[in-house]
Order: C-alpha cells, then sequence, then structure tokens
C-alpha cells in the first residue's frame, strides 16, 4: 500500500498550541498595539534565556538579523567576510548588502559545516568576521572557531536560523559570537506564523546598536541617530513565537527521535551516506540529509512511493546567476558542489508517526533492493 508523507507537515505542532494561538490572536488584536510592544518585549527576554544571552533583539526575518548585525559591526565595502559555500543563499546576500567581500569557506565532507581547518589561509588584513552556518541543525565547531577569531581579532556572527537549541560542548548556539542571528521563518526548528527573526548577543553596546537600525536608527520617535532600516519583528507573530518557543524542548527531542529510527534503519545500506556528528557538536536535526551516488533517481523512487524529500541545497550559491559577476566556475569549490548533487533531504517533523519513518526505510531498503 502506498502511503503519503509528505517532506514537512505542521499539523502536528499547530494542533498541540491551536487553542493558545488563537487567544494571543485575541489578545493583541484587541490590545490594538501591534508593533514594538509588551509581547515583542516578552519574546525578547524569554528568548534571550532560552539562548544564554543578555540581549535579544527582534527584527522582521532572518537575513534582515545577518544583515543588521554586519552592519552594527561596522562592516563595509573593503572589508572581507568569511562564510561558508555550503549554505542557504540569505548567508551570501547580507553580505553582499553591506558591500562587502564574501570570502568563501569550503564545509567538511562529512559535517558538511564549515571546515575550520581552512579558515587561517584566507584571512587577510582586510578579513573583519567570520559566519559559521550550523547547517541542517548540526552546530559548527565553535572552539575552534572562536580560537581563531580571537587570535586575528575577527568578529564572529553566528547564522543559526537552522540550529536553534543545538549545543556545542554543552554552549547553546547563538551565544558564542558578537552579534548572532537567526530566522523564524514558519519551516524552520522555531516557526512563526509568517517571517521573523533575531539577533542575540551579550554585548550592551552591540545590543543598543542592533536595536536602533531595526527601527530606523531611532530609539526616540523622530529623532534619528543612525541610518536604519525598518526590521520590527511584530507584535501578532511575537505573542506566537512565546507560545511556541515553550515546546521548542519537546519538539527538538522528537526530531532527535527521529533522526535515530531513520540511523539505524538505514545503516546497513552502504550506497548511503547518513549524518555524522562532529567530536562535541550536537544536532536539532532541522533537516535529516543523507547522500547517495543515485540522489535523483532515488528522489523520484521515493517520489512514486508518495514520500516527498528536499535537496539542500540544489546550486550552490558561487554558481547561482546573483553570483555571475563573481566570476566562478564549476569546479571552484568541489566539496559544496558534490553535495549539491548527491544530498537527499527525508521528511522529518513533529509529530511525525514511527509507522511512517519505518516505511520511508522500508522504500528505501527497496529501491537498494
Ligand atoms: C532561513 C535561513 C536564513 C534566512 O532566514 P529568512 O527568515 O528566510 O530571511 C538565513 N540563513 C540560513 C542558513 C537559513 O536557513
Amino acid at each position: 500500500m502506498i502511503k503519503n508523507i509528505p517532506f514537512l507537515s505542521l499539523d502536528s505542532q499547530n494542533d498541540l498550541i491551536k487553542a493558545e494561538i488563537k487567544a494571543a490572536f485575541e489578545r493583541v488584536f484587541d490590545k490594538k498595539w501591534y508593533v514594538l510592544g509588551q509581547e515583542v518585549q516578552h519574546f525578547e527576554n524569554a528568548y534571550a534565556n532560552f539562548s544564554n544571552t543578555n540581549h535579544c533583539i527582534g527584527v522582521a526575518n532572518g537575513l534582515d538579523a545577518l544583515q543588521i548585525a554586519l552592519k552594527a559591526l561596522g562592516i563595509g565595502p573593503g572589508d572581507e567576510v568569511l562564510a561558508p559555500t555550503n549554505t542557504f543563499i540569505a548567508t551570501w546576500l547580507a553580505i553582499s548588502h553591506c558591500g562587502a567581500t564574501i570570502v568563501p569557506v569550503e564545509p567538511k565532507i562529512d559535517t558538511y559545516n564549515l571546515d575550520f581547518n581552512k579558515i587561517e589561509t584566507l584571512i587577510t588584513d582586510r578579513t573583519k568576521a567570520i559566519i559559521p552556518v550550523h547547517l541542517y541543525g548540526q552546530i559548527c565547531e565553535m572552539d575552534q572557531i572562536m580560537e581563531i577569531a580571537k587570535r586575528y581579532g575577527l568578529y564572529i556572527i553566528e547564522d543559526n536560523a537552522q540550529a536553534q537549541g543545538a549545543t556545542y560542548h554543552g554552549k547553546i548556539s547563538g551565544s558564542f559570537g558578537d552579534l548572532n542571528c537567526t530566522s523564524f521563518y514558519p519551516t524552520k526548528n522555531l516557526g512563526a506564523f509568517g517571517d521573523a527573526g533575531a539577533i542575540t548577543t551579550n554585548d550592551n553596546a552591540l545590543a543598543n546598536k542592533t536595536r536602533l537600525l531595526r527601527n530606523y536608527g531611532s530609539s526616540e520617535k523622530y529623532v534619528n541617530e543612525q541610518i536604519g532600516y525598518n526590521s520590527r519583528l511584530d507584535e501578532m507573530q511575537a505573542a506566537f513565537l512565546s507560545i511556541k518557543l515553550k515546546y521548542i524542548s519537546k519538539w527538538t527531542i522528537e526530531r532527535q527521535q527521529i533522526a535515530a529510527q531513520y540511523n539505524s534503519g538505514l545503516a546497513q545500506i552502504n550506497q548511503l551516506v547518513l549524518p555524522k556528528l562532529a567530536a562535541g557538536a550536537n544536532h536539532v536535526y532541522h533537516l535529516y540529509v543523507i547522500r547517495t551516488m543515485k540522489r535523483d533517481e532515488l528522489q523520484q523512487y521515493l517520489y512514486a512511493k508518495g514520500i516527498g524529500t528536499g535537496i539542500h541545497y540544489p546550486i550552490p550559491p558561487h554558481l547561482q546567476k546573483a553570483y555571475a559577476h563573481l566570476n566562478y566556475k564549476k569546479g571552484d569549490f568541489p566539496i559544496v558542489e558534490e553535495l549539491s548533487e548527491t544530498s537527499l533531504s527525508l521528511p522529518l517533523y513533529p509529530g511525525m508517526l514511527a509507522e511512517d519513518i519505518e516505511y520511508v526505510i522500508k522504500t528505501i531498503h527497496s529501491f537498494y533492493g
């Protein structure tokens, strides 16, 4: 019998919180204060607490968070920023929008995260910052990256859009860098009901600067200290996020249990490469990414059996049309290029039934005979 298993479903999460979300909607609706009020303040406190940082600044989305962080650190034309070749395009776009130069760093072939061994040779006297991206939910090897940043006097901006709650030797993502960025896009581990994002930091001065930048460069109405943005987290999304934040640990455990079931169910298939953890790193499985030489055939086969999958990501940033002016060509970054041809993300979401995970595992076994 063919099942219908989507790549992602929010049904279980939404069912659990529906009554609370409706009550929050009514509260904010009736209050008629929709931008930068108590709901945002409440969520910022709760998320700072979750991230073990002194400050959280809510913004409109993850891309804005990265862009505002770079601006707040004074990064602009002539500056170089190290960023992974293997990332969602937003990491690169933020650097471009600030006018700085992207210096791509290849990932490790086994963790898919930025290879800290490749950082030092890329540092010049124009290098200002490194953006480690905790891709697919696994945190980067932050001790090694922080050590290099410290030695060369570089800023660290974590791109934590995919790894809320992940830890490195017990220290939580979003608490390492000078300014750390996250996204609450609906499909992220902590997702809003629309666009939203945040910056976390322990630095008081940077927190103040970031607060100004997200709101027209202004702390007092009609008084502008900086050339700021309009990038505010709104009250409705903040109210919703405060509710979902209460459940993130439960949902993370569910994600890890699903990954464990995949790990043991797929371990016998030699043709598959399963996710690997770096020493000290944990994984919150935003995505469960496997690799195979027969990626496209396997994806087609699963599709025919009613199983949705994803590819993260089919075209690396350096080969995107948007970056044609940088004149990169195929072969320049062979590791990310190989990942783009062999990676496949399996269905994984809180509430996914054990029997559905088993069906995915069995179907993959039947593909390999
Ligand atoms: C989603 C994502 C972003 C951007 O977040 P938006 O809220 O969609 O702007 C940035 N970086 C990474 C790694 C992401 O996955």
